[in-house]
């Protein structure tokens, strides 16, 4: 079979106003970046008659090379507009660091892909780079500050602003800026981040409108007085020139897939540290505008989907109708404990070991009232006997499985998914939030802990008990919480794979997002600013002279 990018560059791209009037979108309302790729002037108002139904893509515990969310999305989509359900899709936007590091792209695989593939994994409409400007003007604006008058005696020592760029660089993770003499600004220890976990970021995907996030910039605690009392940019006078910097980035991008099914692609915070789930924006006008909206959310359930439902939810204003967990064989055989290069073996033992990982994942999302079904993403190397055993499994447990051959077939290869898909939401579902926003913020951890990773409690280290009363007494406790933790497991270790149960969830470090509206609670040795591998997937990438790259997946 053909690579990612050769089935990409081959495709018979329709002219982006095409794809807009596929769901009613005129040309003055796109803002054209070249004929295939549009940025969409919001807001839109839901067109009546459509059915606005939400399906949110999730998966198990992945391998390192991702379990084929995004392709099943995308087939998953192109399937239900083939079958006359008038479908559209809102995911997330690649970061540069996973590309150029050891993923590869992110705008699905095989014959359900989102395109322009290359421009979308590289550049794209330039969001994260304005994230990343946008970002670092800021950082500039607080160290003039602390070097000028000071009015407000923001400690340079208590500073947690940090710099980021969209890039995985171990060598920026801490550094020392301000050196060289006085008029170099003043010392002080910081560090950068990937753009992907930035709140900035956090803020493009969670804000209804330009004023919403420019609200949401003036929020954000920057630091704290050497009397210890918080900052915001909004003191700082700041919150206007960060905003005007994303003005352009806020709006949702329109692109297509391999079929032809408009794709709005937008924001793309990861769900490891960042809260994983694509623009607010982006989802609305797609569910404002058709009759069903296919989103996802990254990595595990215990991840992506988790913060979709207690901090997404609550800016969208919608649940999702139904849930598709997506399973791969070779994922639960790695869970089942085989090592990755043993993963093309048929072993129906580790398999069914393995099932746990799913099995807790699917329970998960029934716990929170929503319907599911388990799409098992096809693999060539899956055997009859093992795709057998494991929708056996699923169906002594009660829940539907679907194989999915979204990567080899497309659409025409995941249609049984998107019948299943369809009448799981058009019936009604019954939401069940995990937690109320009214607990302290200790207990709201604890609840993700015990209830979605299956931890019997959590330790908070003495830095992280000392935030949590400093943050009661400035009034944080209303705020859901965002937690940083491996994708490989349930748990905080990363060799913890399956269901671990029984154990302590660690957690290191608070980190208030006031703009965003949630606490970071770092789990583990979990880090905000990604290394690159021994062999990243940049050394396998060509150009030649006509501009055809190659390695790109
Ligand atoms: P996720 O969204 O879960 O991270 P992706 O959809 O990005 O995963 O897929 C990761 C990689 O795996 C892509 O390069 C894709 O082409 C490949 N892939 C996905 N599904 C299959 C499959 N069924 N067979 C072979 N390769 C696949």
């Amino acid at each position: 079979m053909l690579t990612d990018i050769e089935i990409a560059d081959q495709a018979q791209m329709l002219p982006i106003e095409e794809i807009a009037a596929k769901v009613g979108l005129k040309k003055d309302q796109l803002e054209q970046y070249g004929p295939y790729k549009a940025k969409v002037t919001t807001p839109i108002k839901p067109v009546e008659g459509k059915k606005h139904k939400l399906v949110l893509v999730t998966a198990i515990n992945p391998t390192p090379a991702g379990e084929g969310k995004s392709t099943v999305l995308v087939g998953l989509a192109d399937a239900m507009n083939q079958l006359g359900h008038q479908t559209t899709i809102a995911m997330r936007e690649p970061s540069m660091g996973p590309v150029f590091g050891i993923k590869g792209g992110a705008t699905g695989g095989g014959y359900s892909q989102v395109i322009p593939m290359e421009d979308i994994n590289l550049h794209f409409t330039g969001d994260l780079h304005a994230l990343t400007s946008a970002n670092n003007t800021l950082a500039a604006l607080i160290d003039n500050y602390i070097m000028r008058d000071n009015e407000l005696d923001l400690d340079p020592r208590r500073i947690i602003w940090r710099r980021v760029e969209d890039v995985n660089d171990r060598a920026l993770r801490n550094v020392v800026t301000g050196l060289g003499g006085v008029m170099q600004g003043i010392p002080r220890e910081t560090g950068f981040d990937i753009t992907a976990a930035s709140e900035l970021m956090a803020i493009l995907c969670l804000s209804k409108d330009l004023m919403d996030l420019k609200r949401r910039v003036g929020q954000i605690v920057v630091g704290y007085t050497r009397a210890k009392k918080p900052v915001t940019v909004k003191e700082l006078g700041f919150a206007d020139a960060i905003t005007i910097l994303l003005k352009d980035a806020i709006k949702p991008n329109l692109v297509q897939t391999l079929d032809h099914t408009p794709a709005f692609v937008h924001g793309g915070p990861f769900a490891n540290i960042a809260h994983g789930c694509n623009s607010v924006l982006a989802t609305q006008t797609s569910l404002a505008l058709s009759d069903y909206t296919v989103t996802e959310a990254g990595f595990g359930a215990d991840l992506g989907a988790e913060k979709f439902l207690d901090i997404k939810r609550l800016t969208l204003g919608k649940t999702p109708d139904a849930v598709v967990v997506v399973a791969t064989i070779r994922a639960l055989k790695y869970n089942g404990g085989v090592a990755l290069a043993d993963l093309k073996n048929e072993d129906l033992d580790a398999l069914k070991q393995g099932f746990v990982n799913l099995k807790r994942h699917v329970q998960n999302i029934q716990n929170y009232g929503l319907p599911v079904v388990v799409a098992i993403n096809h693999f060539v190397s899956d055997t009859d006997a093992e795709v057998q055993t494991l929708a056996d499994l699923c169906a002594e447990m009660g829940v539907k499985a679907v194989v999915a051959d979204a990567w080899a077939k497309g659409g025409q290869g995941t249609q049984d998914l998107a019948k299943t898909v369809v009448e799981l939401a058009d019936q009604p579902a019954d939401f069940k939030p995990l937690y109320s926003l009214d607990l302290p913020i200790a207990e709201k951890v604890k609840a993700v802990a015990t209830k979605i990773y299956g931890a019997k409690d959590v330790a908070f280290s003495k830095k992280a008990e000392k935030q949590l009363k400093s943050f009661t007494q400035n009034g944080w406790d209303g705020l859901p919480v965002c937690i940083a933790k491996t994708q490989y497991s349930f748990s905080d270790d990363q060799t913890a794979l399956g269901a671990p149960s029984d154990f302590t969830f660690h957690i290191r470090e608070f980190v208030p997002k006031l703009g965003a509206g949630f606490i970071v609670a770092l789990s583990g040795t979990m880090l905000t600013m990604p290394g690159l591998g021994k062999t990243p997937a940049a050394v396998n990438m060509t150009i030649d002279e006509n501009g055809v790259i190659k390695g790109l997946f």
